[in-house]
């Protein structure tokens, strides 16, 4: 019998390692709901200021960080900052807090999780509780509960204990999950859609920087937008507002996970940043990431995909007249959980392949 084919071991250097982590962690713990991604200037100032010669935030808080401003033509690199979350939607006379999903949330989810109700005077925390599945009747008992059947229990035994606690109608609520190393390489918190996409190019605005002479009449936009996840919303302002000669979105992608079938998703973590191909993704820009990614020998999968609504990507192809974009995504498992699952070399790769192909971009051009 022939031997087995050890598999070569996918390494990223050390250095590259820590700074990943390190990024992914100040994000993590930078909670960013949809509508209130102001409160990430500081970190996003703290990440990316180093590495950028301008760096704005927009009206409606969408960042902007410019390499080479002066350059003629324009490449802008784009992941979401906000996070799925909840707000609150009343405080009843027990005052247990009821809400409502913001985002695409999976119903089986917030039960039992803890969460942080993000108060105007800090954090209040508690847990999404409902009616244990002992006192149901049998086929209810079976189903996760409606988001009207839960609330949040910040400990508070009436309304106007809640209220004295800080919480308003209107707060903004997250689920409470530190950012936690599994293994070297394996990190779960909530919210690596699509922070784990944030620091992939703020990293590329690293390695840019590093070499900011190679970029000639190239201008670099670093985009971390917003709203993203009620509906492309930051992608369409920015899309329009910078109407770059090309866009590299990076977004989460599904990586395998257990029991889904083979077949249906074949994105493996650690395996590279997965590459979509289909009709929203210029072949022109397309084809360049891969003969990159072979010719520097960066790690990369292929993901086919038919239509491409799900990401910003969406929104920046149609702005003023279509721009030339692309995506490449962090595989991700549990996606819209609070134990989001990514791979550090995912991300390291995929900053190496946006670095590389706004250089080659600019050597071209
Ligand atoms: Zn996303």
């Amino acid at each position: 019998m022939p031997e087995e084919k050890e598999e070569k071991k996918i390494e990223i250097p050390e250095e590259d390692r820590l700074l990943a982590s390190q990024f992914l962690e100040r994000l993590i713990s930078t909670p960013t709901v949809t509508g209130m991604e102001r409160s990430a200037e500081g970190v996003v100032r703290e990440l990316l200021g180093p590495y950028v010669d301008e760096l704005r935030v927009t009206g409606w808080a969408n960042y902007v960080g410019t390499i080479n401003p002066e350059g003629s033509k324009s490449i802008m690199m784009v992941a979401h900052i906000d996070q799925i979350g909840f707000i609150v939607r009343s405080i009843d006379d027990k005052g247990y807090l009821k809400f409502a999903p913001v985002g695409g949330w999976d119903p089986k989810v917030p039960y039992g999780c803890r969460v942080k109700v993000l108060t105007k005077s800090g954090p209040v925390y508690g847990v999404i509780g409902t009616v244990p599945p002992h006192l149901l009747k049998k086929e209810k008992a079976e189903k996760p509960p409606e988001f009207d059947e839960l609330a949040i229990d910040i400990g508070a035994d009436s309304k106007k204990e809640a209220e004295e606690m800080g919480v308003r109608v209107g707060d903004y609520v997250v689920v409470d999950a530190p950012y936690r190393e599994l293994t070297k390489y394996r990190v779960v918190g909530a919210g690596f859609d699509d922070k784990s996409g944030v620091a992939t190019i703020f990293l590329a605005a690293k390695r840019i920087w590093e070499r900011k002479s190679e970029l000639r009449d190239v201008a670099v936009h670093i985009v971390a937008t917003v709203q993203e996840e009620i509906g492309l919303r930051g992608a369409y302002m920015v899309g329009y507002e910078l109407k770059p000669d090309v866009a590299l979105v990076v977004d989460v992608t599904f990586a395998t996970s257990p029991g889904v079938p083979q077949g249906k998703v074949q994105i493996e973590l650690g395996k590279g940043p997965a590459i979509s191909i289909g009709p929203i993704y210029h072949p022109d820009v397309v084809d360049r990431l891969i003969e990159l990614a072979e010719e520097k020998e960066i790690p990369y999968q292929r993901e086919a995909d038919p239509r491409g609504a799900g990401t910003d990507t969406w929104a920046i192809q149609i702005a003023r007249g279509g721009v030339k974009t692309a995506l490449s995504s962090i595989p991700n498992r549990y996606m819209h959980s609070g134990v989001e699952m990514v791979d550090l070399r995912d991300v390291v790769f995929n900053s190496m392949l946006l670095a590389e192909y706004a250089l080659a971009y600019a050597e071209s051009s």
